[in-house]
């Protein structure tokens, strides 16, 4: 059974996960990378495999857009430095259109989302505590503040005890930060605060203290606190975060804690997925390594992307690595071979994948591999036959994928100018090059013009690879290309005649 399937089944069978409302969180103070779509993707899969099923759910995406930025993207550093500490909702937005530092990127992610066919319902965690949803939490929770030091000692092992301490942080009067600030004393109606000028490393506090209502968006819990107070505050049965939550005493363990101690919830149900992987390391968009994911669908169409992030059990990890390899090529092999499953009613998980790939309708995709299309669209004369199969769409994919991806062995290009190797040619290649130039008056089939070639150089006394490096050579200056007949019958005839003549002369 597919792995969504199971989950879902499992899911409904216990009888637990009542009603049936999947979530998951995002930070939007930054451009995440490709492989943090998986999380979304995961709970969207997740979704769909329940409404399957025929029962009743739900699918929220919370923008934890109520965070202090405590890092930024590199391109954005200098310009934005001024705004650490400050709520992502509170600073300004890099470019003109939107409200905010934090809508700027909540809307990033959900353009790319939403492309994906990815169909959550957006959140704002800053609006849920403005309006007060979060207050009874904020209540329960400074009403527990020395049990939860506890349960943070006792799950995680920390001996970090701090007398006086509550799990909150309010936004600074004076200065507007969130990230600075340290509360004590809460009165039952108010707490106490100090905007620390040095508690953390990446903002300072101005040093106001005052006390301030903790309600209706004043302050925010500390994120361990913050994740189950959501679950309890909307209702989440099921949620997922990547597996490094999940270790032993990590976050997700805390937040089960919580549920059952303090906020008096049944824990949801767990999704610890995997991570996707680069070159064997977790993409890291802070290291300015991997692709961000608003670039996605400018190299994968909408089917393919979803079908890279769902054909795997969430439990096991992706390996992706697109830039100078042919990883591009074999999932759009793996994609085709999924369709081919579901289209031929074979009930295995690749067909079920596909189906789960799909956006609005089934699309069922082209029958030419891409690594061919990845040639065709280098060959000035194909484009008449892109259009004729239908293939433009993909053909744009294989073009980027040229451009931007492949590795230089993938990519040729028809020279301009004869290139300079041709002068190397020996005698028997340039005696080749003039005999075919004069047979291209013919109408040839490819088949038996890639024959032609053969036989001829034998003729002359070539092995098969000098006679097609030949062409290569003077078409494309290399030594090896796309299948050759196939090149020549692409191009203009006076064009290739021309420049075998030449290269024959040189
Ligand atoms: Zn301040």
């Amino acid at each position: 059974m597919f792995w969504a399937d199971k989950v879902a089944a499992e899911i409904i069978a216990s009888g637990k996960y009542k009603p049936f409302w999947v979530d998951d969180m995002f930070t939007p103070s930054g451009y995440p990378h490709v492989g943090s779509l998986r999380g979304p993707l995961v709970h969207d899969i997740v979704y769909k495999a329940l409404r399957d099923k025929r029962v009743d759910a739900k699918w929220t995406y919370v923008m934890n857009d109520f965070d202090p930025i405590d890092g930024l993207p590199p391109e954005l550093e200098e310009r934005f430095k001024q705004y650490y500490g400050l709520p992502v909702r509170s600073a300004p937005s890099p470019e003109e259109g939107y409200g905010s530092f934090g809508e700027y990127f909540a809307k990033d992610i959900q353009k790319v989302l939403k492309e994906l066919g990815v169909e959550a319902e957006y959140l704002s965690s800053w609006d849920m505590y403005h309006e007060g949803k979060f207050n009874e939490v904020i209540r329960i929770a400074l009403d527990n503040s020395e049990k939860i030091q506890d349960i943070y000692e006792k799950v995680s092992g920390s001996k970090k005890r701090e007398k006086g301490w509550l799990p909150l942080q309010v936004i600074c009067e004076n200065c507007g930060k969130l990230g600075t600030t340290r509360v004590h004393d809460w009165d039952g109606k108010t707490v106490a605060y100090v905007c620390e000028p040095d508690m953390v490393r990446w903002a300072k506090g101005c040093g106001t203290s005052a006390r301030i209502s903790p309600f209706d968006g004043n302050g925010k819990l500390p994120w361990k606190v913050d994740w189950p107070a959501h679950w309890k505050v909307m209702g989440v049965t099921i949620e997922g975060a990547g597996k490094d939550h999940s270790s032993a005493g990590g976050s997700r363990d805390i937040a089960k804690a919580l549920c059952s101690e303090v906020f008096d919830y049944p824990n949801p149900y767990n999704l610890p997925y995997e991570f996707m992987l680069i070159g064997g390391k977790k993409m890291s968009s802070s290291k300015g390594l991997g692709l961000k994911a608003r670039d996605l669908t400018d190299f994968l169409p909408v089917e393919v992307g979803r079908f890279l992030f769902i054909k795997t059990d969430y439990r096991k990890q992706v390996e992706f690595e697109p830039i100078g390899t042919n990883a591009i090529p074999v999932l759009f092999d793996e994609y085709q071979k999924a369709a081919e499953a579901y289209f031929d009613k074979k009930s295995d998980d690749l067909g079920r994948a596909f189906e789960f790939s799909q956006i609005k309708e089934v699309k069922k995709p082209p029958s030419v591999r891409f690594s061919v299309l990845a040639q065709w669209v280098q060959m000035p004369s194909m484009d008449q036959e892109i259009k004729e199969k239908g293939l433009e769409d993909w053909a744009k994919y294989a073009k980027v994928w040229v451009e931007r991806f492949a590795p230089e062995n993938d990519k040729f290009m028809i020279q301009e100018k004869l290139p300079e190797e041709a002068k190397k040619l020996s005698d028997k290649q340039k005696n080749l090059l003039s005999e075919i130039s004069k047979l291209l008056d013919k109408k040839w089939k490819a088949e038996d013009l890639q024959t032609e070639v053969y036989s001829l150089g034998k003729e002359l006394g070539l092995t098969s690879t000098e006679a097609f490096e030949a062409f290569y050579i003077v078409l494309i200056g290399k030594n090896h290309g796309p299948k050759l007949a196939w090149l020549i019958l692409s191009l203009d005839k006076d064009f290739a005649k021309k420049r075998f003549e030449e290269a024959a002369k040189s």
